[in-house]
């Protein structure tokens, strides 16, 4: 699809689409999609948490951009909405309880005993981050660099046999891949479907009328939600596929 027309809100995942992974955006998509927020409603969603969007996503913004108040952020899957009103105001939060958190961080920590994986050689950071709304595996640790979590699980082969394990242990909740050595878990039903109804309700937008954009929306991908819900989607490698898509927008 090369037209927005008709469209009146555009959601990007963030990781891999708008940025690469776990890194800022890079000035040239940050100036397109400035350009395209005085233009069009635009949100943002993704299974990082909101200090992520800060330092990844809106820190690379122009200062004193124009129409903010159009700009929707919905961190951790959607679990939460910020909107700009001067300020980023939440409008909503989906936490988990004190039990559920712990039901998932031992059924976590005992799928991935069991998945029989080689425990990596070296660790950077946390490796199960509890998120409030969300808990998160990251395989190497949250602050490992990116060329060696792009080696750890290209074809979520490794992901996909630890989710296997996890999965019957976690009736009550959502498993995804998510970014590059990640599993995001929720409680079940708050992913990026959720999200997207909040944003119905919310922005009184119809799903006919929104477009979302995204790099994993495979099978088990933590995009893959957002087709369930029906609204029309792209999928795009990484972000200079996302730059040429807004340009074409505009062409
Ligand atoms: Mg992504």
């Amino acid at each position: 699809m090369t037209s927005i027309q008709g469209k009146k809100l555009i959601i990007f995942d963030l990781d891999g689409t708008l940025t690469p992974p776990k890194q800022d955006m890079e000035p040239v998509t940050a100036e397109l999609l400035t350009n395209l927020i005085k233009n069009i409603q635009v949100a943002v969603i993704s299974g990082g948490n909101y200090l992520r969007f800060q330092n990844q996503f809106l820190k690379s913004l122009p200062q004193g951009v124009d129409g903010l108040s159009n700009l929707y952020l919905l961190p951790t899957s959607g679990t939460r909405l910020l909107v700009w009103q001067n300020d980023w105001v939440e409008k909503y939060k989906e936490e988990l309880s004190e039990q559920e958190r712990k039901e998932v961080k031992d059924a976590l920590t005992l799928s991935i005993d069991q998945s029989g994986l080689e425990k990596p050689t070296e660790t950077f950071g946390q490796i199960i981050e509890d998120r409030g709304s969300q808990i998160t595996f990251s395989a190497l640790g949250q602050e490992a660099p990116l060329e060696l979590k792009v080696k750890w699980d290209p074809t979520h082969e490794k992901r996909q046999k630890i989710i296997d394990i996890l999965r019957p242990k976690l009736p009550k909740f959502d498993i995804r891949i998510g970014g590059t050595t990640s599993i995001d878990i929720t409680r079940r039903g708050m992913n990026k479907a959720y999200g997207i109804h909040k944003l119905e309700q919310y922005l009184k937008i119809s799903l006919s009328d929104m477009l979302f954009v995204g790099d994993a929306l495979f099978y088990g991908g933590n995009d893959y939600p957002v087709k369930a819900t029906g609204i029309d989607c792209i999928e795009v490698k990484g972000p200079e596929e996302t730059d040429q898509l807004i340009k074409s927008w505009f062409a």
